[in-house]
């Protein structure tokens, strides 16, 4: 089974199809939006840091990231990961490339899912979590709706919208992933680990085309 480096737009899936391969390969998930989110909730240095770049939809700074992700790697070394949300710079991508050949890490893919912004952005607006327990919903969306508006499937817990799921950050975040977008496509692409997966559809299709590839 293969390591998996997701790159996708927001609101692409990458959360979703991150738990399925947690739930069925026991993956570790390494999500930077969560860590840096879980950071400002502990009222950490850090998330104080970042609290205002992430409510503006933009990019916390190479340094900063490339450190959590070494931090991270490190710890969980040996165990399969799923990289979500990192790299989203040819410099984080080549700062990634140097720590896998320091860990030894070789066997990886990354895994393009690309979705129309149309799509993503209503996606993205649609977008809740349950502040209890974690579960994320979707109010536009037939597969992931909750059966009661605003409350959870699971817990009876409140749902909520991430602050940075708002059209405006939508769709600066957007913008700057095709922008930064097609240089790491190209990085992955020379190195041979590139494959990419269809997230214009429900996520079952996309699931099984990741499940493939990781395999292969
Ligand atoms: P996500 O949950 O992956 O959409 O990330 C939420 C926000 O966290 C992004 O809009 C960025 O502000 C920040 N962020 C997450 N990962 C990175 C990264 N690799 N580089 C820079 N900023 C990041």
């Amino acid at each position: 089974m293969k390591n998996i480096i997701f790159i996708a737009p927001p609101a692409a899936g990458k959360g979703t199809q991150s738990s399925y391969l947690v739930k069925k390969y026991g993956y570790v998930h390494v999500s930077t939006g969560d860590m840096l989110r879980e950071a400002i909730a502990s009222g950490s240095e850090l998330g104080n840091r970042v609290k205002n770049i992430i409510d503006q939809g933009l990019l916390v700074s190479d340094d900063i990231m490339i450190d959590l992700i070494k931090d991270k790697l490190t710890s969980i070394k040996g165990k399969p990961f799923i990289l979500d949300g990192f790299p989203r710079t040819l410099n984080q991508a080549k700062a990634l490339n140097e720590m896998f050949l320091n860990l030894n890490i070789d066997n990886y893919v990354a895994i393009y899912l690309e979705i129309t912004k149309k799509l993503a952005m209503e996606r993205s607006l649609g977008r809740v979590t349950c502040e209890k327990c974690g579960t994320g919903f979707n109010k536009y969306s037939v597969e992931k709706m909750p059966k009661k508006e605003g409350i959870c499937d699971k817990c009876g817990g409140n749902l909520i919208s991430r602050t940075d799921d708002n059209e405006e950050s939508f769709n600066k975040r957007f913008d700057t992933f095709i922008k930064n977008n097609e240089s790491i496509i190209e990085f992955y692409k020379d190195l041979n680990r590139l494959e990419i997966i269809s997230a214009n559809c429900t996520s079952i299709p996309t699931f099984e085309g990741i499940v493939k590839v990781i395999n292969d």
